[in-house]
């Protein structure tokens, strides 16, 4: 498990010796170290919907706002992108594999945040390195090639450099990236390693 404070934000996120956190009883440390009773997860379907915690959360949405002290949210994920906005008030938690990030779904999660001066955390998730795509995924999309590579004649597509050019496009200046990829680096479950049940927990905190 791993922790990042931003000031009086609390950022965890769990690694594979912590088990599977689609377990709800898995969620026990993470939750004692955030000191929570709970942690709200959206019921993640790919989409770019990010809801305000006091709406519906059995609703299919891939992201959660929230503006209160002391109540967790996060995003679980094996290879998407979890990314946390934040401000010294408000939070927001974002589920972002491709299909959620080119539908905007940081846009959408950005657009609930009452101050605009919004700081970011990148969590770990497949990188450059790994993830290989088809020539047609990039075609079809229209991915302009400074998003990708090309090894053996194969483009692997680097999606955090997607979604900071949005943040950035959203005047996001301050962005913390962990670097790490769940694919290679062994650390983390990961959906192209065969990890397709088994997922890791990123969420975060408001604290006094
Ligand atoms: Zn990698």
């Amino acid at each position: 498990m791993r922790f990042y404070t931003f000031d009086n934000i609390l950022i965890a996120f769990t690694e594979k010796q912590d088990l599977n956190q689609r377990e709800e009883k898995n969620r026990l440390p993470l939750k004692n170290h955030l000191n929570v009773d709970t942690i709200h997860i959206p019921n993640q379907k790919h989409s770019n919907k990010v809801v305000k915690i006091e709406e519906d959360l059995t609703q299919e949405c891939d992201g959660i706002y929230t503006d209160k002290k002391n109540t967790a949210i996060g995003v679980l994920t094996a290879d998407c992108i979890p990314i946390v906005l934040f401000n010294s008030k408000e939070l927001a938690v974002i589920h972002a594999g491709w299909r959620g990030l080119f539908d905007g779904i940081i846009e959408n999660g950005f657009s609930l945040f009452k101050d605009k001066n919004v700081k970011a955390f990148i969590g770990a998730c497949i990188r450059g390195c790994c993830y290989e795509v088809d020539k047609q995924f990039v075609n079809d999309l229209n991915i302009s090639d400074k998003f990708y590579k090309i090894y053996n004649d194969k483009p692997y597509l680097d999606l955090v450099a997607v979604a900071i050019s949005i943040l950035k496009k959203l005047s996001v200046k301050d962005i913390y990236d962990i670097g790490e990829c769940t694919k290679c680096s062994g650390k983390f479950f990961s959906y192209r390693n065969g990890d397709f049940e088994s997922r890791i927990l990123t969420a975060a905190v408001i604290k006094e």
